[in-house]
């Protein structure tokens, strides 16, 4: 019997798809016209997704996976070839992350972490790449932050799991650029989602604290981050590969001195040196 033919319409994979960034991704994509897979582990998380995702009038496979176990992540990529039989973007944006200390972290809460991101972006780039070959238009996007590049004080295992997506990003835009398969990686300042609320800003104090740094002086918005994925998979971003384009109104950066200025106002000597 003829395999069945490919479907007319793009296809991306969101990880992580059900919730969150994740979610508002695959809801962009929708709009920007892809059919669409999601995958997570609860099926509680890809239920709701789904109805989020159906006034898009997308078509949606959601399949529960862990995306650190390899015979899962096989499972998945084998049911979006009985679906749709074919695969045009990649988006690794399924995650873990808790707040701990690095001499409290046990070997387990680090293993989890950097099995989701590290293990789970590997497994799923590795599984994606023979369908991406005989895409038109292939592209990965990478789910990073910026602590991959500064310092993670409080969150060591996430930190370290992003410094090597990021560098995977870099590699397999170099392998993979012969196979005109781009690579690419997206970096989120803080946007608040159910996730972050009860994982990581657990107070208003914590937020307030955020806030502060921040140059634009508020979180962003998940439509921001699917803006930027948006792009970056579409013909606008035909000759970028290895990027990380970061999301974050301007926090990585820090606020330096700003704080001593006040909101705007001119430091009170008037900016001479003391005498
Ligand atoms: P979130 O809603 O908690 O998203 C994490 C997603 O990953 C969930 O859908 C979760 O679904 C999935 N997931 C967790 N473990 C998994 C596993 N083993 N296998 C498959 N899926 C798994 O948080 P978010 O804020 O939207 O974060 C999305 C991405 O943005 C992450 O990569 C995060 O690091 C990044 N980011 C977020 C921010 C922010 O401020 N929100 C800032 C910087 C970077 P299940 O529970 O169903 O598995």
């Amino acid at each position: 019997m003829a395999p069945p033919r490919p479907s007319e319409r793009p296809v991306a994979l969101v990880t992580g798809g059900g919730t969150g960034l994740g979610l508002a991704i695959a809801g962009r994509l929708a709009r920007d016209g892809y059919d669409l897979a999601i995958a997570s582990r609860s099926a509680e998380h890809l239920e709701a997704g789904v109805r989020e995702l159906a006034p898009t009038g997308a078509r949606t496979l959601a399949l529960a996976t862990d995306v650190r176990d390899v015979a899962q992540v096989e499972r998945l990529f084998a049911r979006i070839d009985d679906e749709y039989g074919r695969l045009d973007v990649l988006v690794n944006n399924a995650a873990g992350n808790f707040p701990v200390r690095a001499e409290e972290l046990s070997p387990n809460g680090w293993r989890a972490v950097l099995g989701i991101v590290l293990d789970g972006t590997f497994f799923c780039s590795r599984a994606a790449f023979g369908r991406l070959r005989r895409s038109p238009n292939p592209s990965i996007v990478n789910i990073v932050a910026a602590y991959a590049w500064l310092a993670g004080p409080g969150t060591a295992h996430s930190a370290a799991a992003k410094a090597g997506v990021v560098s995977l990003t870099r590699t397999l835009a170099v392998e993979w650029a012969v196979h005109r398969i781009r690579v690419n990686a997206v970096s989120p300042g803080p946007v608040r989602t159910p996730g972050t609320d009860r994982q990581l800003w657990t107070s208003p104090e914590l937020v307030e604290r955020i806030l502060r740094g921040i140059p634009m002086g508020r979180f962003g918005r998940p439509e921001e981050i699917a803006e930027a994925v948006s792009f970056l998979v579409s013909d606008r971003a035909s000759y970028i590969t290895g990027e990380v384009l970061t999301v974050d109104g301007g926090q990585w950066l820090g606020r330096g001195l700003m704080e001593f200025f006040g909101e705007g106002s001119p430091p009170s000597s008037g900016g001479s040196p003391p005498s």
